[in-house]
Order: C-alpha cells, then sequence, then structure tokens
C-alpha cells in the first residue's frame, strides 16, 4: 500500500522536499507519495489533524510552523525539546504524534560527510540566533568542536540560548562587535541576511586560514555574507543546499528505517555559488 507524507509550510510553492522525497523514493524503491501543503496561517493544527485522519504517516515542517508543530507533538525528541521546534513529525498509534528536529543533524552531516569539514577540537561561530541556530547546538556540540560561540544582532536572543543549553554547552555568546580579534575555523551563517541581502556587520580577521564559509539560505548563489568571506580571502564556501538534503535523509530514515543516498538529489539540486 501506498504510504502519504507530505510538507506543511506557508508559503510551500518554493519547497524542494516533493522533490527530494520522490528522488529517495525512486532509490530505495519505497512506495510513497509525498506532497506539498500549504494551510491557512492560523490553520496548521487542523491540517495536522486531517492529514493524519486521512491515513497520512507523517509530516515535514517548514516556515512559519515550527514552533506550532512542537507544541502540538506528544512525543518530542530531546533535539526538537531543546530548539522549542520541531521540523518532522511521525505519527503512530493511539493518536501519537512524535516530532524531532533534523535541521542540525541535517547541518552537521553536510559540514562533515560533504564538504570534509571536522568539527572536533575546531573553533566554530554561528550567526544569528534564531530557530536554525537553536537546532543546530546540540548536533554541533555532540562533535566536541574546541569552542563554540553564537553572535547575534540582537545579542540578548544570544545571551538567552546560552542560558538555556548550559547544561549542555558552554556557549560564548555576543553581539558581532565583541567578535573583534577572533578567528574562526567554520563559520556558520544561521540569519536570514542571504534572503534579504543584508550584509552582515563582521570584524576583519573572523575566518581563520583554511576555514569554511557557510550559508544555511540555499540555491541564490553567492550571498553577502559568502561575498564577505570570499573577500577575506576564504576558499572554501558552502550553502545551505547540503543541509535541506541531509535533513531530509534523516526524516526518510526515521519514517522509512532506512537512509537514502543523498549523492543524486544534491546533484540536482545543487545551484553554482557564482
Ligand atoms: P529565525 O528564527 O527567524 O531567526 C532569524 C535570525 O536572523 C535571527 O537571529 C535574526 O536576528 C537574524 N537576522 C535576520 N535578518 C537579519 C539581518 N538583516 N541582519 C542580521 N541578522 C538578521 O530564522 P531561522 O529559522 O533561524 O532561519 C534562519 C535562516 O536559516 C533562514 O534564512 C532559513 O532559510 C535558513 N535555514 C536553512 C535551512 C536549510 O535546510 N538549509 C534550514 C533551516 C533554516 P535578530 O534576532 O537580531 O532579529
Amino acid at each position: 500500500m501506498t504510504d502519504r507524507y507530505a510538507v506543511l509550510g506557508h508559503p510551500i510553492g518554493h519547497s524542494k522536499s516533493p522533490l527530494i522525497h520522490s528522488l529517495f523514493a525512486q532509490a530505495t524503491a519505497q512506495d510513497i507519495v509525498y506532497t506539498a501543503i500549504e494551510p491557512a496561517l492560523d490553520g496548521f493544527a487542523d491540517a495536522v489533524r486531517a492529514f493524519r485522519d486521512s491515513g497520512g504517516r507523517g509530516i515535514n515542517v517548514t516556515l512559519p510552523f515550527k514552533l506550532q508543530a512542537f507544541e502540538i507533538a506528544s512525543a518530542p525528541s530531546e533535539r526538537a525539546r531543546l530548539a522549542g521546534a520541531a521540523n518532522c513529525l511521525r505519527f503512530g498509534d493511539g493518536g501519537l504524534i512524535e516530532a524531532d528536529n533534523f535541521d542540525g543533524v541535517g547541518l552537521v552531516r553536510d559540514l562533515q560527510h560533504n564538504l570534509a569539514a571536522p568539527l572536533a577540537g575546531k573553533r566554530v561561530l554561528l550567526l544569528g540566533a534564531g530557530g536554525a541556530t537553536r537546532g543546530a547546538l546540540l548536533p554541533i556540540t555532540a562533535e566536541q568542536p574546541q569552542l563554540l560561540a553564537v553572535a547575534n544582532r540582537t545579542a540578548d536572543k544570544a545571551h538567552a540560548l546560552r542560558r538555556d543549553f548550559a547544561a549542555h554547552a558552554a556557549l560564548q555568546t555576543s553581539g558581532y562587535a565583541e567578535l573583534a580579534g577572533q578567528s574562526f575555523d567554520v563559520v556558520i551563517n544561521a540569519t536570514s541576511s542571504g534572503l534579504s541581502q543584508d550584509t552582515l556587520p563582521l570584524p576583519d580577521g573572523l575566518f581563520a586560514p583554511g576555514a569554511l564559509a557557510y550559508e544555511m539560505v540555499y540555491g541564490k548563489g553567492l550571498t553577502p555574507f559568502l561575498r564577505q568571506a570570499q573577500a577575506a580571502g576564504v576558499q572554501r564556501v558552502a550553502d545551505g543546499v547540503g543541509m535541506l538534503v541531509e535533513q531530509a535523509a534523516e526524516a526518510f530514515q526515521w519514517w522509512r528505517g532506512m537512509r537514502p543516498d543523498t549523492a543524486a538529489a544534491l546533484q540536482r539540486l545543487t545551484v553554482p555559488l557564482v
């Protein structure tokens, strides 16, 4: 019997998830149908229940519903609980709704596996203190970097993360100006500045020799952050397409019990960084 999955977001027309999951299903010979659903902004919970009650097995969740996805869950993972957000739900018997957040593990998998940038012993900087950073903190910490720093335009939001994650990680948190004099091996832009084409006020010398600059936004070519990095001499730059594909692979494995190879999806979705 064909199993049904979907991605829910608003808007959803841009989503690459149906394509990614159909490639995974073909490659693994899984009999699934994966669609895109755009609930009204105040209609997320109703849409989830309707999809589940009609036989749906699980959903991915994108903006702006990740917080609501966490709230609707009866069994959230530790990762989702700490992030306060979920990007994946799985429906079980008796109304069970399990929730997880695969964005951070997708990021780490992309960095270490696809981009050959190990995090152990490295100085890692996350720019931004929103949901994407929240989701990344635990998976990055698990790789035992020498330092994990979070800098945000609104410094108080970064400091709040330090408090929330105190039991799991010793974060260095600040605004951007306080980064002066420090350098990092991996710098990840987890702000939405790539969407608005804004340039972040980053101090000189932020990128250590051989550093990787990673932009979570994908499909936009060279964003202002990646241009900044290149202007500072950084040769290794990447966008978030691999994070997107790898989080999808984690979801597919959680739902179907097998991990798809991600190379074909990555190749299909990669937009040259020019
Ligand atoms: P969010 O919760 O809305 O947080 C946005 C963050 O960006 C905040 O830290 C905000 O700073 C900062 N920001 C926004 N505009 C800025 C600007 N012009 N200058 C400086 N800082 C700015 O968003 P999110 O869920 O964390 O997502 C962040 C980005 O990651 C999005 O662009 C999203 O597309 C991307 N993302 C990619 C993937 C992937 O699979 N590749 C997955 C998840 C997210 P303030 O706190 O000061 O407002």
